[in-house]
């Protein structure tokens, strides 16, 4: 792309440092200026329109342009347009949202935490696991399980959780007492001639392993997403939660579950914890919570995790932690706004009877010569592609993403693959039209 002298393109490189990029390619690149969405397609600044395959950052469940958010968001502005939830003050949304989210929670639940990204709600989740071990008299009971792969942050304790090594270089993470257990995805790490059975037992012995190493009562929680999302739609090996619940009970470790992705009604149930059978100590919720409409995030604790931080506060005289815009009236006012459209439209079950149609599109796709295999649950997908011969490990996939641009459809690259994560507004026919787009872009990179 050729960058005019003072575009909008060649400001945003004079101006702007962006995050997840190649700063030096990014100088020379520039970025794609999206200026409109609507539904599931948004507009670049040459009018030029793409369906949103990834919901944004997989978030934007309800699709652009919905207008009982940005009027809900405008009539709580004009009513109150901030306030705080520190220093015995609260509000109205909060309230509300609080209790919405406990009455959908897919295990009893007893708090609501909100902060304003996924990063922020991990990387509190690990303060709280660490003064809960503070409280209970356990001081060395600490050290946090991650997965290689798994994705929580940036953050610094949520950044030490992700197991991906492109957060970890350079930044001088992982702190130390975050460890990583093997990642289970059974297409990447199976062995030849391994069962998906046997290859869970692996990973469970694996982890049992990693446990007895650290030493069990050095150990506080496990952290996971149901899906891996970031690593690329991981989906987890039959067996998988099951097992590693009954270890985490064996050795009284506390399982935090990230459904940053997943919740809300990605992988066909309101949270993946329903999908899996996954019954978590903590919950970490985002993105879908408010369509990413506006920032906000939210950690549901059980009363078993709450009531030793209660009595912690109390012995200290305060729980010290919280941000200016913790439970921000406006992102409160848009979240619980969000879930109404999400519950009246029932998105949830508009996933759940897609899957099959968009499972089913991956999966023809993947005889394509290209392609490798695909995977996913939901709307929640991957088509794996089979690296370039002379190339470098990521080539292929950003070969078949950069195509599938051309032709009219945002996507992720991952590593080998590329990923989807629609809006769950998406529909039978704009399904077709996204994988149509993507056979085309397969043929291109042949
Ligand atoms: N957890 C998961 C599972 C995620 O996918 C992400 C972001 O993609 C995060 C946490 C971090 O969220 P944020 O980018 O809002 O900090």
């Amino acid at each position: 792309m050729t960058i005019a002298p003072n575009s909008i393109e060649a400001r945003d490189i004079a101006y702007q440092m962006h995050p997840n990029v190649n700063l030096r390619t990014y100088e020379k690149s520039g970025g794609l200026v999206i200026e409109s969405g609507e539904g599931i397609y948004v507009t670049d600044n040459s009018g030029k329109r793409y369906i949103e395959g990834l919901a944004g950052l997989w978030s934007v469940a309800v699709g652009f342009g919905e207008k009982r958010l940005s009027e809900v968001a405008k009539a709580q502005m004009d009513k109150l347009p901030y306030y705080h939830t520190f220093a015995y003050k609260t509000h109205g949304p909060s309230i509300e949202l609080s209790e919405m989210l406990i009455s959908i929670a897919p295990v009893p639940m007893s708090k609501v935490h909100f902060t304003s990204s996924g990063s922020e709600a991990n990387d509190l989740a690990a303060k709280m696991v660490w003064y809960r071990s503070n409280a209970l008299g356990k001081p060395d009971k600490k050290k946090i399980i991650g997965r290689i792969y798994g994705y929580h942050g940036v953050t610094i304790a949520a950044g030490s959780i992700t197991g991906l090594p492109r957060n970890h270089q350079s930044f001088d993470l992982p702190l130390d007492r975050m460890v990583h257990t093997s990642c289970p995805s059974y297409v990447h790490f199976g062995k030849d001639g391994e069962s998906e059975a046997d290859f869970t037992k692996r990973m469970l012995g694996d982890l049992e392993d990693l446990i007895q190493r650290e030493g069990p009562d050095t150990i506080a929680a496990f952290w996971g997403e149901p899906v891996m999302g970031a690593g690329g739609v991981l989906v987890p090996p039959v067996g998988y939660w099951e097992g590693v619940q009954e270890i985490l009970r064996k050795h009284d470790i506390l399982l935090v579950v990230d459904e940053v992705i997943c919740g809300f009604g990605r992988t066909g149930k309101m949270f993946a914890c329903q999908t899996y059978d996954i019954k978590p100590d903590v919950l970490v919720l985002s993105k879908q919570i408010s369509s990413s409409y506006l920032p906000l995030s939210a950690i549901l604790m059980n009363d078993a995790f709450y009531q030793p931080i209660a009595d912690e506060s109390e012995r200290i005289g305060v729980f010290g932690h919280g941000f200016t815009a913790s439970g921000h009236p406006v992102a409160t006012a848009v979240g619980l706004e969000n879930l109404k459209i999400i519950q009246e439209r029932d998105l949830v079950g508009n996933a759940a009877a897609l899957e099959e149609k968009f499972l089913g599109r991956l999966n023809e796709l993947a005889q394509h010569p290209v392609a490798h295999s695909s995977r996913g649950v939901g709307l929640l997908g991957a088509l794996e592609i089979k690296p370039f011969a002379d190339g470098k490990p990521g080539d292929a996939a950003a070969a078949v993403a950069a195509a599938l641009q051309e032709e009219g459809v945002i996507c992720r690259a991952v590593m080998e693959a590329v990923c989807f994560c629609p809006p769950l507004i998406i529909t039978a026919e704009q399904i077709d039209e996204m994988f149509d787009a993507l056979g085309h872009a397969l043929d291109t990179v042949a």
